[in-house]
């Protein structure tokens, strides 16, 4: 292994950043921007921020997110949603996910809304309402082709009915009705127009229970960006405001940008074998890099093969596994220098991959790189997409 020849000065800021390590940089700029086009989209826009805002940061895109637009958060648990009280944000809170036994006193105290997707639910709620003498602001959730979240069909009346008893003695409040759609990121997919039919038939239901629910809510990031029909009064969406189209219909700003420092360079003649497995083989004479980034950082094992970095302006192909702190890249015919910075992600422009590259080449999509960033991982937030 050829040690790195020191051959910038300590002093400057490329070898300063390459020093401090992996860096995984949150452009809030482009959250804003994509809220305000989103909330532009939208009837009114719920910031979802649930598995920590998509990995970017719960409490930075839900402040940046009601900064522009959003009226209001949403998150799957409980537990999420007491996070946001504690960072001081004091906008509406629905949490859609928790068992029967959550903690629903806890909840109703931090003035969370709740769904409800059945009777079960409604009652640990009602008693969380008794409980604690606060009135519990809920949603009704229903099941509209998911078969997942949400009450079937078929229990959707008495839950209604039950709900109205409970709204008239005063214990909770039905403040909205939700249901999610399955196929949305498929414009065009008649299973989102049967989806419709049954919401529409679900808040008839509501309706004929003496329930009037100011918030109706059906769409995510993709029915919202591409299907007017399924706004309502409320769009829910989380993947839109951190740069994901699922529907590859509208251009939205990724923020992240993950770089890191070359470790150590080598030379390697033709055939050179590189990493566990030796799954990798050099065609030729060439350079490789180290970076100290893997896949406990997120980047996933299965693109070992196909992903790429930005290092020197060019791209340069991950050789061999991905290991779980580190990977190899080869960088051709220069080799890296002391104080270079590969740039593994980020929004694209300059020719660096991003991440849906990195969802490609491994048979995923980007909310799963993205929710799987490691917790290792130094963190930056500003207003802008760093330079690399
Ligand atoms: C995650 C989630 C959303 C947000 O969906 P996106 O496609 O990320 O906008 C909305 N509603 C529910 C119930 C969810 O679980």
């Amino acid at each position: 292994m050829n040690a790195l020849a020191a051959t910038r000065d300590a002093g400057d800021p490329a070898v300063r950043e390459a020093l401090a390590g992996p860096r995984l940089h949150i452009d809030l700029g482009a959250v804003a921007a994509n809220t305000r086009l989103l909330a532009g989209r939208a009837a009114a826009l719920m910031a979802v921020v649930k598995a920590d805002g998509f990995g970017h940061g719960a409490a930075d895109v839900a402040r940046t997110a009601l900064a522009h637009g959003a009226v209001a958060l949403g998150v799957a648990t409980l537990a999420e949603g007491t996070a946001l009280r504690a960072h001081g944000i004091a906008a509406p809170v629905l949490s859609w996910l928790n068992p029967v036994d959550a903690d629903f006193d806890t909840a109703l105290r931090a003035r969370i809304e709740l769904a409800v997707p059945g009777p079960a639910h409604l009652e640990a709620v009602v008693r969380a309402a008794a409980s604690t003498g606060r009135r519990a602001r809920v949603h009704l959730q229903v099941d509209t082709g998911m078969s997942r979240d949400g009450s079937d069909p078929a229990g959707w009346p008495e839950l209604c009915r039950r709900a109205r008893q409970a709204e008239l003695i005063g214990l909770v409040q039905v403040v909205g009705v939700m249901s999610h759609l399955g196929c949305a990121d498929t414009p065009g997919d008649p299973c989102t127009d049967a989806a419709l039919e049954d919401f529409r038939a679900a808040l008839g239901t509501v309706r004929a229970a003496g329930l009037r629910p100011r918030h109706r809510h059906l769409a995510a990031t993709s029915a919202t960006l591409t299907d007017p029909r399924t706004r309502f009064d409320l769009s829910r969406v989380g993947a839109g405001l951190v740069g994901i189209d699922p529907t590859g219909s509208t251009p939205l700003r990724p923020a992240l940008t993950l770089t890191a420092p070359v470790v150590t360079v080598r030379t390697v003649p033709a055939g050179a074998r590189v990493g566990y497995g030796h799954l990798g083989t050099t065609a030729r004479r060439t350079h490789l890099a180290l970076l100290p980034v893997g896949y406990a950082d997120g980047l996933p094992r299965a693109a070992s093969g196909r992903a790429e970095v930005l290092l020197r302006g060019r791209r340069c192909p991950v050789v061999g596994r991905i290991s779980m702190d580190q990977l190899v890249v080869d960088t051709g015919d220069r080799p890296a220098e002391h104080g270079d910075t590969a740039v593994l992600f980020g929004p694209g422009g300059r020719g660096e991959p991003t991440v849906a590259d990195w969802a490609r080449w491994s048979g995923t999509i980007e909310h799963e790189v993205m929710t799987g960033l490691g917790s290792r991982l130094r963190r930056t937030v500003g207003r802008t997409a760093v330079p690399a």
